[in-house]
């Protein structure tokens, strides 16, 4: 039996990997603005290990003068947008009108 690419429980990544998605990431990022999904898609990753490396992006990479810049999720059916929100994934439900068609936030890295 084979337990390679079976989705969900797949091993955690050997940190040199992890450290090279995270530089994919960031060089990605500085020319376009990219949902995490759109991330998943072309890293071939979950979008919740993109959410982690977006955690992860975030907090070293004052540093180097770069900001990560994230357009806040949106709830498609009334507008809000969800600026407040300290947690990077995406929102399930709207706030104000209880929906549950959320745009994803957007990340770039300006
Ligand atoms: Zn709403």
């Amino acid at each position: 039996m084979c337990a390679m690419g079976k989705g969900r429980k797949e091993p955690s990544l050997p940190i040199e990997r992890r450290e090279t998605i995270r530089r994919y990431i960031s060089a990605v990022l500085q020319e376009h603005t990219l949902s995490a999904k759109d991330m998943s898609t072309y890293l071939r990753i979950p979008e919740k290990d993109v959410y982690e490396h977006l955690e992860h992006i975030r907090k070293t990479i004052s540093k180097d003068n770069y900001r990560l810049v994230v357009v806040p999720a949106q709830c498609e059916r009334c507008g809000f947008a969800f600026r407040k929100r300290g947690r990077l994934s995406q929102p399930g439900k709207c706030p104000m009108c209880h929906g549950s068609l959320i745009l994803p936030p957007l990340f770039a890295i300006r």
